[in-house]
């Protein structure tokens, strides 16, 4: 486990208290038992009145241990004279729908906060998003949700009908990358099949970001979210996805209750 530092932090700790909570996040990652998310629980609860802040550095906690295991990948990788596919400059997955979390959806308006020429960019790539997606980003989220979590398929979107730039990609650049959420942050890809597709048809970034789903990390990560959940008064099984641009941009202009709200499950009538 590397020594995390504090000052390298995109959101810098403010307090002991707050340094004290990302060290037990950060722990508990890197060792996903028990007692650490007891511990972790216990730096959570009664922080949530702060807008989602106690949240937010759970999340860059999760973020830094991540990135440790994608460099860890990469060095076994080039130890067999192999190289990931990812690389400065490839933006192949940033043109599909992204989702986020509440807590990271907070992290990353946290991070614009101090940075106004980030959100100017973002408020204009916000509205082009909006204005591409409206009519139809509901429907496909709906179709998207059926199809990963219950295998079914009914036909009303292909998964190209979202094929679009991210509103945080700038010249080829993402304009969030230190606080980017897991769905970016977990693309390993091996072959580069996901940068130049070789069917027809297939654009970049749909397929084969190999090792995004085997990293230890994704287990510990759904107890700590479990837990930010229920920090906020909800189950994980009465919350729905939502997508980052929106969640971020409600977060920006409503707060931490309204993007909460989106993401509460709506009753089944
Ligand atoms: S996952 Fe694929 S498209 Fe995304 S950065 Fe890596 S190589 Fe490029
Ligand atoms: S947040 Fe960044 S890495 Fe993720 S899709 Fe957008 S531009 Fe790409």
């Amino acid at each position: 486990m590397t020594e995390w530092d504090a000052k390298d932090a995109a959101l810098p700790c403010e307090s002991a208290a707050e340094r004290a909570l990302f060290k037990a996040a950060y722990g508990y990652f890197f060792s996903p038992d028990a007692a650490g998310l007891t511990l972790l629980e216990r730096h959570v609860r009664g922080e949530k009145a702060e807008g989602l802040r106690a949240a937010a550095l759970v999340m860059q906690a999760a973020n830094a241990e991540l990135d440790e295991e994608c460099r860890e990948i990469g060095a076994l990788f080039a130890r067999q004279g192999q190289t990931l596919a990812c690389g400065p400059g490839c933006t192949g997955c940033c043109f599909q729908l992204v989702l986020c979390t509440p807590f990271e959806a907070a992290l990353i308006g946290m991070y614009m906060r101090s940075r106004p020429e980030l959100g100017a960019f973002f408020l204009t790539s916000h509205q082009k998003w909006d204005a591409a997606t409206k009519n139809f980003r509901e429907s496909y989220l709906a179709w998207a949700i059926q199809r990963y979590r219950n295998g079914v398929d009914d036909g009303t979107h292909c998964l190209l009908d979202y094929y679009l730039a991210c509103p945080f990609l700038d010249n080829g650049r993402c304009r969030i990358y230190p606080v980017r959420p897991y769905a970016c942050r977990s693309c390993v890809a091996v072959s580069g099949e996901c940068r130049s597709p070789t069917q027809p048809g297939e654009k970049p970034g749909m397929h084969n970001m190999e090792l995004a789903a085997y990293t230890p990390h994704k287990k510990a990560r759904e107890a700590a979210l479990a837990l930010l959940w229920k920090s906020v008064g909800l189950e994980p099984a009465q919350t729905r996805p939502r997508m980052l641009a929106e969640l971020v941009r409600l977060w920006l202009e409503s707060g931490a209750a309204a993007v909460l709200k989106a993401c509460a499950a709506q009753r089944e009538e």
